[in-house]
């Protein structure tokens, strides 16, 4: 329901609840965070409101790092702290937080079910991490870039890697996602609230587009990973 990422130099936790917390009137039933510390992939999810996620983070800092966060509203799955995103693929080095709802997840499920990938949630977007695994080799771009040609339905993505520390990458098909440009850091969100606080400057991204984004650099791609040249839109109302 709710995405919110950030990379830079703050400690990206409280930025990842605050965001989140700006999301909350769109209604969730639960809420979870993964970024990198000291270079290794952290989880934290609970079910209810966004309080009891904090309750776990509370004092841990991770400066000058990534992370990715998402507010649930179920379509698929009950609303339980397993079922709660961020989800990541079986070695535990990439994440994902996802809005929208994969149609032909058990198609995917099977499938990859068959290539030996267990899954431990009841949701459509498990299967988004272990295909992005499936595919990544060298550019997490190009892995996502092949597994969304795989998926039927609406999705806004969020994707960090641990062996790609530098870097979000997010794209969105038939549901909202904006990247905030600012200095020297960057955010991703699906809604603009969730980074006002940190910049007035975005990137609306159209169907199909990606979105690799570095502490210090945006850049856009189509769906065949051409680049995209786009104007930053600056956000002149308040909310
Ligand atoms: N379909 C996904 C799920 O049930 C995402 C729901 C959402 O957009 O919050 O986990």
């Amino acid at each position: 329901c709710g995405i919110v990422g950030y990379i830079g130099d703050r400690n990206v936790i409280p930025v990842l609840i605050g965001g989140l917390q700006k999301l909350e009137y769109r209604g969730y039933d639960s809420a979870g965070i993964a970024y990198l510390d000291d270079g290794r992939m952290t989880l934290y999810k609970e079910k209810g409101k966004l309080a009891g996620l904090e309750k776990m983070v509370a004092g841990k800092c991770a400066e000058h790092t990534v992370g990715i966060g998402h507010t649930r509203w179920a379509t698929h799955g009950e609303p339980n702290q397993k079922n709660a995103h961020p989800h990541i693929n079986e070695a535990g080095d990439l994440a994902i937080v996802h809005n929208g709802i994969i149609e032909n997840y058990l198609q995917l499920r099977e499938w990859l079910t068959r290539k030996g990938v267990s899954f431990v949630s009841e949701t459509d977007t498990e299967i988004i991490a272990h295909l992005i695994a499936y595919y990544l080799k060298d550019d997490l771009k190009e892995a996502v870039s092949q597994a969304i040609s795989k998926l039927k339905g609406s999705y806004a993505l969020g994707v960090i890697c641990e062996r790609f520390p530098d870097e979000i990458v997010a794209v969105r098909k038939d549901s909202p996602l904006v990247v905030g440009v600012g200095k020297n850091e960057n955010l991703i969100a699906s809604d603009i609230p969730a980074i006002l606080e940190y910049t007035r400057d975005v990137y609306f991204l159209n169907n199909g587009e990606i979105a690799v984004v570095k502490k210090d650099e945006v850049m856009l791609y189509d769906e065949v990973l051409n680049p995209v040249n786009r104007d930053v839109f600056t956000v002149e109302w308040d909310v």
